[in-house]
């Protein structure tokens, strides 16, 4: 399992792939499933977890173009931006952030590190934001940039699924579920592509009011061939009030979680995540006996600002 590291990993300083481990935690009903963990969040000190697998491919395409600009968008604490800030940096490649609301008097922790990886940043209004997928905005945005590389919010776009995938690829034994954090999709329709022929259910699990919305998402992202695959669903019951919301209870939880187990989560996926897991667990949705993998995708820094 120890898969050569790509120069592009090397450059970045990815850590190579490391093993699940078991996740022992005394939660109501966990003894009667198997808990493992497949930690992303130790890919990288910066380079957030999941948006690591998601830009590889982008990154490594803009490495053999030369390419000498990339433009993508994101909120204030955006971990997409952050990692894609920080690559840029390390691959002397201009960043071009566009940014949901002025943060100009303020800016965040996130937005302070972009600026000190000498990113440009652009701060948008709400409306002028919402056009981030439109086709004429985006070419208005391409004919002021020529040769520029446009990576969607998120860095969702078809070709992440290929680095998620290797997450797949990488586990050392079958597991009947996995779960995960879901937002903008690319991670989930990654974790579905990749185990398309294995008989593993993946459950995404919404962060954010998005009823209907993230399925679509999701399914837009994925190929023909696994646009009728029916292994995934995404649960909408923990979001905890929307996007970025730390209510009492999940911030109790996310204490209590890191003190009993020593793993450092935030509130905003991985804290959703792991709440979902106990909850789900406890009302044993799963068949008894089940190994279940939660992803943790990282996501450390945007807890700065909380
Ligand atoms: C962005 C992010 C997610 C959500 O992944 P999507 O591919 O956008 O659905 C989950 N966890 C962390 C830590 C993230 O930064």
């Amino acid at each position: 399992m120890s898969a050569p590291i790509d120069p592009l990993s090397h450059i970045l300083g990815i850590a190579g792939p490391c093993a699940e481990q078991r996740l022992r935690i005394d939660w109501p009903n966990s003894e009667n499933y198997q808990i493992w963990l497949k930690r992303d969040d130790l890919l990288h000190p910066i380079i957030s977890g999941n948006k690591w697998r998601k830009l590889k491919y982008a990154l490594l395409a803009a490495q053999q173009q030369q390419t000498k600009q990339i433009i993508s968008f994101g909120g204030g604490f955006s971990n997409h931006l952050h990692a894609l800030g920080y690559a840029c940096a390390k691959l002397d490649i201009q960043l071009n952030a566009i940014i949901r609301g002025n943060y100009s008097a303020h800016p965040s922790p996130m937005l302070a590190d972009l600026t000190r990886w000498h990113a440009k940043l652009h701060y948008v209004d709400r409306n002028t934001y919402r056009q981030r997928d439109d086709p004429a905005y985006l070419a208005r945005l391409q004919a002021d940039s020529p040769g520029a590389m446009i990576i969607p919010e998120g860095g969702s776009q078809y070709l992440a699924l290929r680095g998620v995938t290797e997450i797949v690829n990488e586990l050392s034994t079958h597991y009947e579920h996995i779960l995960a954090p879901v937002a903008s999709g690319g991670t989930l329709a990654g974790l579905i592509q990749g185990t398309a022929h294995l008989d593993t259910q993946v459950t995404g699990i919404a962060v954010l009011k998005g009823q209907g919305y993230l399925e679509s998402l999701v399914s837009e992202l994925l190929p023909n061939e696994t646009k009728n695959l029916h292994n995934w669903q995404i649960n909408h019951d923990y979001h905890l009030g929307g996007y970025a919301k730390n209510p009492l209870q999940l911030a109790a939880f996310c204490a209590e979680f890191q003190a009993q187990t020593q793993i450092p989560i935030e509130p905003v996926y991985s804290g959703k995540l792991f709440y979902a897991a106990r909850e789900l667990i406890k009302q044993g949705v799963f068949t008894p006996g089940a190994k279940i993998l939660l992803l943790h995708t990282g996501g450390l820094q945007g807890a700065r600002a909380l």
